[in-house]
């Protein structure tokens, strides 16, 4: 089976895939995908906004959107919607990770989350949206050289930086695989 995903970021689509290869689902992104402007409020609403965008081109197509970020507890739940131009820069991953360090100077409570929406939609409607999140706490610096993101700077519970495992490690515990395991137990229950 073939998903289509809305996306630009291709660690985000080589994530997805390495999650859907078990199950013989293969992602691809649309070429040329135009800037969708993520109008929503919420991780869910965003993801639905990009899936419903791209499924309306694509006619009795099925698409996935993953609207996903970071969300610090003491910093009232931001970055959130914005952690890809949370410095200003859209996508600046070094510059954002070093705005949220910046931010997070002076704070103890060092709680937060990474959250992920997955939309699933079809000739321009969502049909079901999916979500997944996985907790941890800032770091004080960057640290570890995997993944892509806030990665260098969350830490697991475990003590080890999201950056520090190895893609298939991180594909069985982040806030996407999580997402991705509901969305292939829908596939497999329904025919669409
Ligand atoms: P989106 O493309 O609008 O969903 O923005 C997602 C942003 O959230 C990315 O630019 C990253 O900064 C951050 N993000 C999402 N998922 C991850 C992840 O798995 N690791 C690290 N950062 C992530």
């Amino acid at each position: 089976m073939i998903l289509y995903v809305a996306t630009k970021n291709r660690y985000k689509l080589q994530e997805i895939n390495n999650i859907l290869k078990s199950v013989n689902i293969e992602a691809q992104a649309y070429p040329n995908l135009p800037d969708i402007d993520e109008t929503g409020s919420t991780f869910e609403e965003n993801a639905s906004i990009k899936a419903d965008y791209l499924s309306s081109k694509l006619k009795d197509q099925l698409v996935i959107a993953d609207d996903s970020g970071i969300e610090v507890i003491a910093l009232n739940n931001a970055p959130g919607i914005y952690s890809a131009r949370y410095s200003g820069i859209h996508g600046d991953d070094k510059a954002n990770n070093q705005k949220l360090l910046n931010d997070m100077q002076n704070i103890s409570d060092r709680r937060c989350r990474f959250v992920c929406a997955i939309s699933l939609s079809k000739n321009g409607s969502t049909i079901k949206t999916f979500h997944g999140t996985v907790e941890g706490t800032v770091a004080y610096k960057e640290d570890g050289n995997n993944g892509f993101g806030y990665d260098p700077i969350f830490i697991l519970p475990s003590g080890q930086y999201m950056s520090m495992l190895s893609d298939s490690e991180k594909n069985s515990i982040s806030h996407r695989y999580k997402a991705l395991q509901q969305l292939k137990k829908f596939l497999h229950n329904y025919s669409i």
